[in-house]
């Protein structure tokens, strides 16, 4: 088919009216499908029910050093989690904390922390002026709404496939002393499925920040949430912490993770990865915070997976599940829109989501008009500081939780509602 823009006027007004009554048709039916939040499905959840079997009345509760899980104690995690959880994270055990259920809770108490109390003996963010951090965008809603919580400047930073753009990164962050963060997810980035290159994470561990209290937040949220198994179609990124103490900047990241979407969101284990000296500051605090996290969970999760081998395996699973949805929207894409000029799109190896670009003023329209055909998508603007993407024109895609069939039904109408907005968009000019 023509590209759209090439299309005379009366060329545009008959698509329109093809596709208006194509719309009709998919109203008519009544869907009620969701493309919108990271979830893995049920057949995912699935794959973990029988971690729900290691622990029971019967169970040996002890850990590897003979304290009993059932019990206070141990702040940090119990060791085995540590080793488990840091080989995820390619960290070694004493980098590591182990928390709760969650690790969007650690980076919401970690910017709550420094503000109300600073970082390693720094002024608290509160007694400042001015606090900044940097936004990738498009980027993750739920980083920006903790940074728009605590009254947080956030500037904008564009995402490029190799990374956030690091002239502006570098400018920013070694300019200017009110800049204390830059919110980052450096692999299957969300939503557009990017990993960051070499070059950029030694961009990163090279910084000199004006801030002595600046830290990348490295949300490593998808870091073995590969949806291919052949390793040439696997991205892998450099180790954060190890390039960072090898520039001579231990202590610049906070490294965050999770097993959310290993096993039961919600009911995972989260951790943290850092410096000596930046868990100690951390542990004075919850020291106040918490008597100790979840062992039973913690110990659960290590009986189930035994080592990080079959955690992989696990995730290859996943995975089996996972990619035909991803292909499935995929070949739905460019089958539909291929060649009319009207979006771009990203084809990630990993992680849950991918990120689409319509023609500038058209993401809210679109939303809207697969809203009213029963598909719920993210909200147009949720992937910015805000709420607010000034061209209008990213939406992101989340494939995981609707079945392959619902899935297929849900890309057609988001294919449709995309052609006719675009049409629209092109008539009023
Ligand atoms: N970080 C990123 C980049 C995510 O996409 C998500 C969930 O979608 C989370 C963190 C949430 O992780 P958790 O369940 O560990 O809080």
């Amino acid at each position: 088919m023509k590209a759209y823009n090439e299309m005379t006027r009366d060329e545009l007004l008959s698509e329109k009216e093809a596709l208006e009554r194509q719309f009709a048709e998919v109203k008519a039916q009544h869907l009620k499908l969701d493309m919108s939040r990271g979830k893995p499905s049920k057949a995912q959840l699935e794959l973990s029910n029988e971690m729900m079997d290691v622990l029971n009345g019967d169970s040996y509760f002890l850990d590897e050093t003979g304290t009993d899980c059932r019990n206070y104690g141990i702040m940090d995690g119990i060791p085995e989690a540590k080793r488990l959880m840091g080989e995820m994270s390619e960290v070694s055990p004493d980098h590591m904390i182990i928390f709760g259920n969650s690790s969007l809770n650690i980076m919401f108490d970690t910017v709550s922390r420094s503000y109300t109390h600073g970082v390693c003996g720094s002024t608290p963010w509160c007694r400042l002026d001015k606090v900044k951090f940097l936004c990738p965008v498009p980027g993750y809603d739920r980083h920006f709404r903790i940074t728009e919580f605590f009254g947080i400047e956030m500037i904008n930073i564009p995402m490029t496939p190799e990374g956030p753009d690091m002239d502006l990164v570098e400018q920013y962050v070694n300019s200017d002393p009110a800049v204390k963060g830059i919110w980052c997810v450096p692999k299957y980035s969300n939503p557009q499925g990017y990993s960051y290159s070499d070059a950029t994470v030694l961009r990163f561990a090279r910084l000199n920040p004006a801030a002595e209290d600046f830290r990348i937040y490295w949300d490593n949220a998808y870091s073995i949430h590969h949806l291919y198994d052949e390793p040439e179609k696997q991205d892998v990124i450099l180790e954060i912490l190890d390039e960072c103490e090898k520039a001579g900047h231990p202590d610049m990241v906070y490294k965050f993770i999770s097993t959310s979407k290993v096993t039961f969101p919600g009911s995972g284990l989260a951790a943290l990865a850092s410096s000596k000296r930046n868990l100690e500051d951390i542990s004075k605090f919850m020291q106040v915070q918490t008597i100790g996290h979840d062992k039973l969970n913690q110990l659960r999760h290590v009986r189930f997976f035994g080592n990080m081998a079959n955690m992989h395996a696990h995730m290859s699973r996943h995975a089996a599940i996972l990619r035909p949805k991803f292909e499935a929207v995929e070949n739905a894409l460019e089958k539909d829109l291929g060649g009319l000029g009207i979006a771009s799109w990203t084809n990630p190896r990993g992680g849950y989501f991918i990120s689409f670009d319509s023609m500038d003023g058209c993401a809210k329209a679109i939303v809207a008009k697969c809203a009213e055909a029963g598909v719920k998508l993210t909200p147009a603007g949720a992937t910015y500081p805000y709420g607010k993407d000034p061209k209008d024109s990213n939406i992101r895609i989340a494939p995981s939780f609707p079945t392959l069939e619902e899935l297929k039904k849900a890309a057609a109408v988001f294919t449709l509602s995309v052609r006719l907005v675009s049409v629209e968009k092109l008539l009023e000019a």
